[in-house]
């Protein structure tokens, strides 16, 4: 079986009525994995699996549109109904110190560990999770960021978690069959921390990648503008990665 990418929101920077921030899950077979835990994606995660059966968790970097919903998870595992070993949670270094200040108020590690199994990534870092393959390469958004290619029966889907475009995730994104690549910007800027969707049909272009879906675009812009102008520099198909959606690899 291949994978299979549920879209649980991608908004940015704050959440919208109809849209969560980033957040997505991947399955292959009965592997799950909670990809970003963008502010409000905990609640549809639920649509499609009980925290008792997630296998791990990744996040790409520590702003909180991608990470803020591990707080709340944290209540879930620690102090709710759930019943379960910890969660592998994999993340930028510093990760853990950062829970363990906003949940223990203080440098204690303790309880956050109760409820998380942590491994901080590296440039290059590589799991596997049941049958799923991770890599992880560092990508450039001005603070420690991730971007990810999960891998398994042939078949690839690489995220771009937030960047500028760089090297690091053409090479990671290299003949993936589908790139999920971030579109936040409405145009060019000095200090780019994100792509276009030019930006990003240019990432997918140079990639090769069999098709881009374009996600966490911005607020200067509609996921239709976004779509046609990624469109403009990739031949491939182009989809917009719309909350509560589904894609599938073949
Ligand atoms: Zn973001």
């Amino acid at each position: 079986m291949g994978l299979s990418l549920t879209v649980l929101g991608c908004a940015t920077p704050y959440p919208s009525t109809d849209n969560p921030c980033s957040g997505y899950l991947l399955e292959h077979n009965d592997t799950r994995l909670w990809m970003d835990a963008g502010t409000g994606t905990l609640g549809p995660l639920q649509r499609h699996t009980r925290l008792e059966d997630l296998d791990a968790i990744w996040i790409s970097h520590l702003h909180a549109d991608h990470s803020a919903d591990l707080l709340t998870a944290y209540y879930a595992l620690l102090f709710a109904d759930i019943e379960r070993d910890r969660i592998p949670l994999f993340g930028p270094p510093g990760i853990a110190d950062r829970l363990a200040g906003f949940l223990t108020n203080g440098p204690q590690r303790s309880p956050v560990e109760d409820a998380f199994e942590i491994t901080e990534l590296h440039d290059g870092h590589e799991t596997t999770i049941g049958q799923l393959r991770l890599i992880s390469r560092a990508v450039h958004h001005g603070i420690p960021a991730f971007g990810v290619r999960a891998e398994a029966d042939g078949v690839s889907l690489t995220y771009s978690g937030d960047t500028a475009p760089c090297p690091n995730l053409v090479e990671l994104a290299r003949d993936t069959d589908v790139l999920l690549c971030e579109a936040e910007s409405a145009e060019k800027t000095q200090d780019m921390a994100h792509h276009t969707p030019e930006d990003a049909g240019d990432t997918a272009t140079s990639a090769n990648a069999g098709r881009l879906i374009v996600t966490h675009v911005g607020r200067f812009l509609s996921p239709q503008q976004a779509v046609a102008r990624a469109s403009s520099r990739y031949r491939g198909p182009v989809d917009y990665a719309a909350p509560g959606s589904t894609f599938s690899t073949p």
